[in-house]
């Protein structure tokens, strides 16, 4: 069984001595700084693309005070097309915490690098035992899916008796020596072989002892979030047309697309003539047109457009707390508009062009 570490770490090893990706710039000269800010930008970001951002932000900040002490702009200049630029903002962060506290060097106890701003523990044991050697488990996504499909793990990683159950695998199972190949290992096998589809299981070291495979159910690990069933509900939009113009008002600043524009809604049919009486409309014919859903994320709203077209210019409307408009269909205004209140004006567009 590969159960136990020295096992299982041999095998990882052996497979990454023969196959494992050691010309990364990354992986030249090592220290923890370069190699924690690869880290960073490989968070959330593939190999390739972080290879050119790397060389140049390495090139005008080659270690932790040129970072911490250079504009933010700068820095933020260099994250450019990365994206997710709060990571650009903790590393500058934390390169200016290890310039105050630290005395310029970055530290090497695994506490007080998880203290720092962007560190999580899987990037501080990825920084230790890649740059120090020190022996620190690592359980970054790539990890993750390789443990969950090697151990069958059911569940979703994102909950945290999972996730304690795949930081004790991966702790059990890390090596005391040669730890930063083993991590570099555990990374590559997830970015190359143990792959979220279509793994390579054929070329995969740990084949033998998988779980998932065993099973043939590699697809299934690790487990998705569960998503709960959302309720439905439902609402009726009156859209009131004269000419080419339609009525909208402005919502509450507070609630459901607050301050934003929409047209007013009853709950049941038999509510829509009172209701239209109120906006002073009289002598409509009603169509109902296609309904369709908009999904918050906590509901469903089923949406039953009811298009009401005038044959005479509406009288004053007797609704007087909220604010009016008579909305030009093609002279747009500039207003904030509620997501299906968008959907239907391009609806009544597209019947206006087709029944010209
Ligand atoms: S055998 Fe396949 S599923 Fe299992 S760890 Fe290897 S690559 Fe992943």
């Amino acid at each position: 069984m590969l159960h136990t570490q020295a096992a299982f770490a041999d095998r990882i090893l052996a497979w990454f001595d023969q196959h494992g990706r050691k010309d990364l710039p990354w992986q030249q000269h090592k220290t923890p700084y370069s190699v924690w800010v690869s880290e960073i930008m490989l968070q959330q970001t593939q190999v390739s693309t972080v290879i050119p951002f790397y060389q140049r932000f390495m090139a005008r900040f080659p270690d932790v005070l040129s970072l911490a002490n250079a504009p933010q702009d700068e820095v933020l200049h260099h994250w450019t097309g990365l994206g997710y630029y709060a990571r650009a903002r903790n590393l500058q962060k934390a390169a200016q915490q290890i310039r105050d506290n630290h005395k310029g060097q970055f530290p090497t106890d695994l506490h007080q690098v998880m203290a720092l701003p962007g560190i999580g523990r899987s990037t501080a044991g990825a920084i230790l035992s890649l740059a120090c050697g020190q022996s620190h488990a690592i359980l970054d996504g790539n990890v993750k899916r390789v443990l969950g499909r090697f151990a069958a793990i059911e569940g979703w990683p994102g909950e945290k008796k999972v996730e304690t159950q795949m930081w004790q695998l991966a702790e059990r199972l890390t090596p005391l020596s040669r730890t930063g190949d083993y991590t570099q290992a555990m990374m590559d096998m997830g970015a190359t072989l143990c792959t979220r589809t279509k793994p390579k299981c054929h070329a995969c070291p740990i084949s033998d002892d998988c779980q998932a495979k065993e099973l043939g159910r590699q697809s299934e690990f690790p487990g998705k979030k569960v998503r709960k069933a959302i309720p439905t509900r439902h609402t009726i939009m009156l859209l009131p047309k004269w000419q080419n113009q339609v009525l909208v008002y402005k919502r509450p600043p507070a609630g459901l697309w607050g301050g934003l524009w929409g047209f007013f809604e009853v709950s049941q049919e038999s509510q829509i003539a009172g209701r239209a009486i109120e906006l002073g409309l009289q002598d409509f014919t009603l169509t109902e047109l296609a309904g369709f859903r908009h999904t918050f994320s906590h509901f469903h709203l089923d949406i039953r457009p009811v298009l009401l077209e005038l044959h005479s210019a509406p009288q004053a409307s007797s609704v007087q707390e909220q604010e009016l408009l008579w909305y030009q269909l093609d002279h747009p205004a500039n207003i904030g508009l509620a997501a299906p209140t968008k959907t239907l004006f391009s609806t009544l567009r597209q019947i206006d062009t087709s029944a010209a």
